[in-house]
């Protein structure tokens, strides 16, 4: 255990302690990153201490798989965890399969202290106590408190008789509405009456989700239960599992849900909803991250790029908002441009480029050494690439032409449109004739692009014709990256053998 006096901050508060505790019963969703990356960026700025905990009591729905993929897309969102799984900590274990001693203890406890107490009603009882309750409209439909006086010595008989049991907490009934401040929703009352003993072990010993969550937030130390306000409906039945257990209430801060555009629940009819999806779809973790970060939080009315370090210093929770966040799309392209257009050439090539051209197979090796041996060339392509990707595996197809030899793949409605037309084997004649008298040396874009200039009107043709013949021969389609560049790239050898191949092609 932790001595108590290092969760005290130097001004005598608790240090902040905040969990990510998804549930391993599918992967990472959209959702549950967004409240990972609030968690981690506030113990980021209050230099507190953010702790994963998986909540895998749900034995039919939660698989090992599951978890695996959440912790490789924790890892890749570069959400760094202090404590909890896989690294351990003092308030551990941090899977909760492995703490179901703990809550049993802590159930027993209870029930000896009178706060909780077995309650023996079979389901068909439980079912007809409901409709007797409806029938009467009664206001109250929850379970009527059959149990709760029984004597703790019956109660203990018929536990050892064999008698099936629930334990349920003993809700003391002069409670009164429960109040919380939420640091998102602020004041937010609900009704006493609804509060009904729950059920905390259930009939087969395992915990349910109110009490588990409880017994773990109290234990470790939580000050801040960030998440979804899907859960706010459950939050007056954990404050009651607090008190019975004589832990005081951490804050609650619920974040709003997250919409497709079509006002709906994102949900995979909007598209890609895991996090594995984004990352395979070849967008960068930083600006990932930068965007969920704004989906209900933001720094001030109209900053949109927040790197990481900016988010892990100023992240607040007074400026979440209640309102939902919709999922943008375009938004997150745009973040994503804007992430690529911010990186160097070389930064593009080792980061982008040559990893997504070793992972499509036209280079190999590793990335160091592959873009070692020509960091110019790559670098070159970079610059021509920057500015027209997106996702990143766009790259590739574009880069595609220049791992083709002399005889590109020729593009055949482009080849139609501007090869075989009347004239265009003038064109490329007079451009292999330009071009043949530039020697390696020389072999650069700008003069390249030098020779090229003054070919059409030279020829007498509009220039669209002349470099749309050129282009095609070249790159062997029209819509590849400038031309002077392109030809630079393919090297003097490939650059003079296409033009001579499409001599073949053109009229
Ligand atoms: N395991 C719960 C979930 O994934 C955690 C809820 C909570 O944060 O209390 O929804």
């Amino acid at each position: 255990m932790a001595s108590h006096d290092n969760n005290i901050q130097t001004d005598g508060t608790p240090k902040i302690r905040v969990r990510f505790a998804p549930s391993p019963t599918g992967k990472l969703h959209v959702g549950g990153a967004r409240t990972a990356i609030f968690n981690w960026a506030f113990a980021r700025a209050h230099e507190g201490t953010f702790i994963l905990r998986i909540d895998d009591t749900d034995p039919t729905r939660s698989t090992e798989e599951n978890t695996q993929i959440i912790l490789r897309a924790m890892r890749w969102l570069g959400l760094d965890w202090d404590e909890g799984e896989g690294i351990g900590g003092p308030y551990g274990p941090y899977r909760q399969t492995d703490r179901i001693e703990i809550y049993r203890k802590a159930a027993e406890r209870l029930v000896a202290e009178g706060r909780a107490y077995p309650c023996f009603c079979t389901a068909e009882k439980l079912a007809a106590d409901r409709e007797a309750a409806q029938q009467r409209r009664d206001s109250f439909q929850g379970y009527q408190r059959t149990c709760r006086d029984i004597e703790p010595a019956e109660a203990k008989a018929r536990i050892a008789a064999g008698e099936p049991y629930t334990i349920r907490i003993k809700v003391p009934l002069d409670r009164g509405d429960v109040v919380i401040n939420d640091a998102v929703h602020g004041r937010v009352s609900f009704n006493a009456r609804e509060l009904d003993d729950f059920i905390l072990i259930r009939t087969d010993g395992t915990p349910t989700y109110n009490f588990t969550t409880v017994v773990d937030d109290a234990m470790m130390g939580i000050t801040h239960v960030i998440r979804g306000d899907d859960h706010l409906s459950n939050t007056p039945r954990q404050v009651m599992v607090y008190e019975a257990l004589g832990y005081p209430t951490p804050t609650f801060a619920h974040i709003s849900m997250i919409l497709g555009s079509d006002g709906k629940k994102l949900s995979k009819r909007h598209g890609a909803t895991s996090v594995e999806e984004y990352r395979d779809a070849g967008y960068l973790s930083d600006a990932f991250v930068n965007y969920l970060a704004l989906l209900g939080w933001a720094p001030d009315g109209e900053t949109t790029i927040v790197p990481r370090d900016v988010l892990a210093k100023s992240f607040s929770l007074d400026r979440v908002s209640k309102n939902p966040a919709t999922f943008d799309p375009k938004k997150l392209d745009w973040i994503q441009q804007q992430y690529l257009q911010a990186m160097s050439n070389s930064e593009f090539s080792q980061q982008v480029l040559v990893p997504q051209l070793i992972a499509a197979g036209l280079e190999s090796g590793d990335t160091e050494s592959t873009y070692a041996a020509r960091p110019a060339w790559f670098d070159l392509l970079s610059e021509q690439l920057k500015p027209r990707t997106t996702h990143m595996p766009e790259v590739v197809d574009k880069a595609r032409f220049l791992y083709e030899g002399a005889d590109v793949t020729m593009d055949e409605k482009s080849v139609a449109k501007n090869l075989a037309k009347e004239g265009a084997r003038s064109f490329v004649s007079a451009a292999y004739e330009a071009l043949s008298k530039l020697d390696e040396e020389a072999w650069h874009a700008e003069q390249i692009d030098a020779a090229l200039e003054p070919l059409p009107e030279t020829l007498g043709v509009n220039k669209r014709k002349f470099y749309g013949a050129v282009r095609v021969a070249e790159c062997g389609n029209q819509v590849s990256p400038p031309l002077g560049a392109s030809i630079e790239l393919l090297g003097r050898e490939i650059g003079l053998a296409r033009l001579n191949r499409a001599l073949s092609l053109a009229l």
